[in-house]
């Protein structure tokens, strides 16, 4: 597995929110520090790229504030390079912020800006790497950015699962991941919020291993093992670190 950082995401003054938060990057990042993985650098997208999934008015608007354009510049390069990375066979995570699944075409909330995840798969259409491509959202949110920007792609499935019980949870997920019939990368917008002690109230540190393994069956079944993994939500930071590495030790497997 390949790990997507720089220490540029570290800087916590270009927004006031809560994924902006001094320590959050460090905290994500604590559990995968000295693992089993290459760290690389990304670089910023580029303006053809974010073009791909919004508005030139959207864009203008960002401009105007030039440290959240950079940083969130470098979030969706971040994503780009994990889904090429993914698609030449190294699964990766990229520890990117701001989170990006609230970003549609023309706006965003929920502490995005731009569509990370969602950004780096037209990109990888755009180069005709894929056909068709798979989305799981583990946020403890709904990724209403994510799809409305792939609205107009039917081949790019979008699940969000929501159970009121973890093991609910994990077995929709394995029901849903083993249903999915053909797909050429699976993509993870990897929110750590439904964490037991963060505002979704559900999930388990071993839950995220879980998933990730799942994820992991997965993509060997159907697309040579081809995935990745955008960081979205994730506030209890006391825990972020290891929720992180237990999604990851189970995605890389
Ligand atoms: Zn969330």
């Amino acid at each position: 597995m390949k790990l997507v950082y720089d220490e540029h995401f570290r800087a916590s003054d270009y927004a006031q929110d809560n994924a902006a938060r001094p320590g959050r990057m460090e905290a994500a990042m604590s559990g995968l520090l000295g693992g089993p993985w290459d760290i690389v650098a990304p670089m910023p997208a580029t303006l053809d790229q974010l073009r791909l999934a919004h508005d030139a008015d959207y864009l203008d608007q960002v401009a105007q504030e030039p440290a959240r354009f950079a940083m969130a510049s470098l979030a969706a390069g971040g994503a780009v390079l994990a889904a090429r990375l993914a698609h030449g066979g190294e699964p990766t995570f990229a520890c990117v912020r701001p989170p990006g699944h609230h970003a549609s075409r023309t706006g965003a909330w929920g502490h995005c800006t731009f569509s990370n995840l969602a950004l780096a798969l037209l990109v990888l259409r755009a180069e005709q790497r894929i056909d068709r491509a798979f989305v799981i959202d583990i946020d403890a949110h709904t990724g209403d950015g994510t799809r409305e920007v792939l609205a107009h792609w039917p081949q790019a499935e979008i699940f969000n699962p929501f159970a009121a019980t973890a093991a609910e949870y994990l077995e929709l997920v394995e029901a849903r991941l083993t249903a999915v019939q053909g797909t050429d990368i699976i993509s993870v917008s990897a929110g750590f919020d439904a964490y037991k002690l963060d505002v979704g109230h559900k999930l388990d540190t071993a839950d995220f291993r879980r998933i990730g393994t799942l994820v992991r069956a997965a993509a060997l079944r159907l697309c040579r093992g081809r995935r990745f993994a955008v960081l979205e939500g994730g506030y209890f930071l006391q825990d972020l670190g290891a929720n992180v590495l237990a999604f990851c030790q189970g995605f890389a497997g």
